[in-house]
C-alpha cells in the first residue's frame, strides 16, 4: 500500500502557532515488573522530534496514548498502567516546557482546560484504554471499539489532529480513526512518515536478491505477510515455533514441539506455493522443556519427548550463506525461544548476519515486530540496520499489504 497522506511538514508553521494540537501518540512501553520502571523508552524518544517541532511551532499540545490493556475495573484502579510514567519521564526529557497530567481524559472541563492552554504546552490525558472499562466495570471497549461519541469528544479538544502513533495504525480505535473523523484538519506526524518511508523501500522495487525471515511462534500470525513477500522475495527462511508445522506437514516427527493443528492446511499450501522458495531448519536445540538440559536433533531426528527451541548449527551455517547475500531483508520474528539464554543464539546470529549483510553488502534491512527489535537490541547489532520499526503488528499488516485504519483515515496530500 503506497499512502500519500498529508505530512506535518505540509503545514504552514504559521497555522500551527497558538493552535491546539492534538498528538495520538504510541507510548505503549514496557514496564519492569519488579522495578516498576520502563524498561525501553525508545517509543516514547521515537515521539520527541513531532512534540518539540510542535512545541518550537508554539502549539498547545494535548497528548494522547494508550499503555497496555485495560479489561477490569481493578486494572483501573491499580494505576499500573497509568501514563503517569510517562509523563515523569516527559518531564526530564523536555525541560523548559510546560507539561501538565490529567488523571483522566473524559471529563468535560478538559475543553476548558484546552482553550485556557498557553503557546508551548503540554497536557498529557490520562491512557485512552481507560475507556474500554465504564464506571461500573463493564468490558464496553469504547476506546478499542471507537465508540463514536469518544472519538468525537477528543476531537473537541483541538483544531488539529497529528496521529504519530504507528504502533497502533492497524487499528481502528477513537484515538485515531475516531478524532480523525470528527476533525477537518489531520496530518500524519514526522514519527509515521519516517515509517511508512523505510517500509516502502522493502516492498517497493527492492533490490534483488530479497530474502524474508520468518520465525515467532504462529503460523496464522504471519501468513499473509508471508503470501505478499513471498511473490517478490527470492527465498523465505523459516525458523522459531512456526517451523515445525512445516515439518509435520511433510510427515516429520516433530516430538513436543509448538504446533497448531489448525493451520496444517496453511503449512500445506505454502509449502505447494512457494517450494522454491521456502528454507526450511534442517537442525534443532531441543529439551524437554525451556528447564531441562539442551540437545541437538535433526529434521528426521526428533524423539517424541522434546521439542525444539531453538535452530541448530547447521541451519545458522546455512541460513548465514543466504544472508550474506542479500540486498534486502525483510525480518519478523525470532528463531527461537530467544527469552531465555540457552535458546537465543539462532535469533542473536540472525541479527549479526543481517547487521553485516547491510554493512559490507551494502544491503537494505528492515526488522519488524517487538520481539526480533528486542533480539536486535540484545546483540547489541541494532544499530547497523536500516530500520528497525517501532510497530510490531502495523509493520506486519504493512508488509500483508493491508489498509492500516488509523493512516488511511488522514486527509491526502495536496
Ligand atoms: P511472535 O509474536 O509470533 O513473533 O512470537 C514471538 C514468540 O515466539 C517469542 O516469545 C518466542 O519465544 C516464541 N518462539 C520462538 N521460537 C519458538 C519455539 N521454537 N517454540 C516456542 N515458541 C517459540
Amino acid at each position: 500500500m503506497i499512502y500519500n497522506k498529508k505530512k506535518l511538514r505540509d503545514i504552514n508553521p504559521k497555522d500551527i502557532e497558538n493552535k491546539r494540537v492534538i498528538l495520538r501518540c504510541d507510548f505503549n512501553v514496557p514496564i519492569d515488573v519488579n522495578t516498576g520502571k520502563i524498561s525501553d523508552t525508545k517509543r516514547i524518544d521515537s515521539a520527541l522530534e513531532t512534540i518539540k517541532y510542535l512545541i518550537n511551532n508554539k502549539a498547545k499540545i494535548i497528548l494522547l496514548s494508550h499503555l497496555g490493556r485495560i479489561k477490569s475495573i481493578e486494572e483501573k484502579n491499580s494505576n499500573k498502567k497509568s501514563l503517569k510514567i510517562v509523563y515523569e519521564y516527559l518531564k526530564n526529557k523536555l525541560i523548559g516546557v510546560n507539561i501538565s497530567f490529567e488523571n483522566n481524559n473524559t471529563s468535560n472541563d478538559l475543553v476548558e482546560k484546552s482553550n485556557k492552554m498557553e503557546p508551548r504546552s503540554i497536557m498529557l490525558l490520562e491512557n485512552t484504554r481507560y475507556c474500554d472499562v465504564n464506571e461500573n466495570g463493564e468490558l464496553v471497549k469504547d476506546e478499542s471499539k471507537n465508540n463514536p461519541d469518544l472519538g468525537k469528544f477528543w476531537a473537541s479538544l483541538g483544531d488539529i489532529f497529528v496521529n504519530d502513533a504507528f504502533g497502533t495504525s492497524h487499528r481502528s480505535h477513537a484515538s485515531n480513526v475516531g478524532i480523525a473523523k470528527n476533525i477537518k484538519n489531520s496530518v500524519i506526524g514526522f514519527l509515521i512518515e519516517k515509517e511508512l518511508k523505510k517500509l516502502q523501500i522493502a516492498i517497493n522495487n527492492p533490490k534483488a536478491p530479497v530474502v524474508a525471515i520468518f520465525g515467532g511462534a504462529k503460523i496464522a500470525d504471519k501468513v499473509d505477510s508471508i503470501k505478499f513477500i513471498g511473490k517478490f522475495a527470492d527465498k523465505i527462511l523459516i525458523g522459531g515455533g512456526m517451523s515445525y508445522g512445516f515439518l509435520k506437514a511433510q510427515g516429520y516427527e516433530i516430538g513436543t514441539s509448538l504446533f497448531f493443528p489448525e493451520s496444517e492446511e496453511i503449512n500445506k499450501q505454502l509449502l505447494e506455493e512457494y517450494k522454491d522458495k521456502i528454507v526450511l531448519p534442517v537442525d534443532f536445540i531441543c529439551a524437554k522443556d525451556v528447564e531441562s538440559k539442551p540437545i541437538k536433533c535433526k529434521y528426521n531426528g526428533f524423539n517424541k519427548n522434546v521439542g525444539g527451541f531453538d535452530i541448530g548449527p547447521k541451519t545458522i551455517k546455512m541460513f548465514k550463506k543466504i544472508i550474506k547475500n542479500a540486498k534486502t531483508i525483510i525480518w519478523n520474528g525470532p528463531v527461537g525461544v530467544f527469552e531465555y539464554d540457552k535458546f537465543r543464539k539462532g535469533t542473536l546470529k540472525i541479527t549479526k548476519f543481517i547487521a553485516s549483510a547491510t554493512i559490507k553488502n551494502n544491503c537494505y534491512s528492515l526488522i519488524g515486530g517487538g520481539d526480533s527489535a528486542a533480539a536486535a537490541q540484545i546483540s547489541g547489532f541494532d544499530k547497523f540496520i536500516s530500520h528497525i520499526s517501532t510497530g510490531g503488528g502495523a509493520s506486519l499488516d504493512f508488509l500483508s499489504d493491508k489498509t492500516l485504519p488509523g493512516i488511511e483515515v488522514i486527509s491526502n496530500a495536496e
